[in-house]
């Protein structure tokens, strides 16, 4: 069974009843229940300790790792940041949701700014599937409506997506590409765009069918690994014959 740990940086819920209220048991909580009993999971808290629970032996235990984050990114230590980078290229795979577009693991492996621009509104999303052949958008309908979300819109400052599965509209005309994957290394990496914490986006069921569809997606494919180092030749030469 793909073993997946979801990370959540677990400051707005701790430190604003409003958005305890949304997620009493925080964000990794509903992400963990949305992913149960498909996946084995566990969580993961910047504040639990030094490695903001994400020490080697964790990283080399999960195969695919979900991430959240908004207010603290900077307080994520590099130490964690190079062994999650690292991992990722060794073949783990990662889910970015929404605001960890900004996370220092996301822009790291991306290599771009992961700017965009937003506006915390509340009006409605609207989630257009562009590939209904991709896995990510396996048992979907054609576009999803959330009642209640936060704004992002284009130019998301990444590189041109290795896959395109979602693009948003939103009622101030702004578009998305919500839902976009890459390869790097052996890793698999899945950015969706909804989940901004003041809504219920992660109870919602076709985004719980997303966050399972990006999990599987992302598992590791055991694909041979790259071999980085000086290498003899795989055939002989003429001269060696005899
Ligand atoms: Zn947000």
């Amino acid at each position: 069974m793909t073993r997946v740990t979801v990370w959540n940086e677990y400051r707005h819920e701790r430190d604003e009843p409003k958005i305890r209220q949304v997620y009493p048991q925080g964000i990794h909580t509903a992400i963990k229940e949305a992913l149960e009993p498909r996946f084995a999971v566990r969580t993961a808290t910047l504040d639990e300790d030094a490695d903001h629970g994400l020490s080697e032996d964790v990283l080399n235990n999960t195969d695919v790792l979900t991430w959240w984050g908004h207010m603290a990114h900077q307080e994520v230590d590099d130490r964690v940041v190079d062994r999650v980078r690292q991992r990722v290229l060794e073949g783990m795979g990662l889910v970015v949701l929404h605001s960890a577009h900004h996370s220092k693991v996301f822009r790291r492996l991306m290599g771009t700014t992961c700017n965009l621009k937003w506006r915390e509104d509340g009006r409605h999303e609207r989630i257009w599937v562009v590939n209904p052949a991709h896995p990510v958008a396996r048992e979907l309908p054609l576009w999803i409506d959330l009642p209640q979300e936060e704004m992002y819109g284009e130019i998301f400052d990444v590189p041109t997506p290795d896959e395109l599965v979602f693009i948003s509209w939103f009622p101030g005309g702004e578009v998305f590409r919500s839902g976009v994957g890459y390869y790097r290394g052996r890793g698999r990496i899945f950015y969706f765009r909804p989940g901004h914490e003041a809504f219920p986006t992660y109870y919602h069921p076709h985004v719980q069918t997303i966050l399972r569809n990006a999990v599987a997606w992302a598992a590791p494919t055991l694909g041979p690994a790259p071999e980085f180092e000086w290498s003899p030749s795989l055939e002989p030469r003429a001269g060696d014959r005899g």
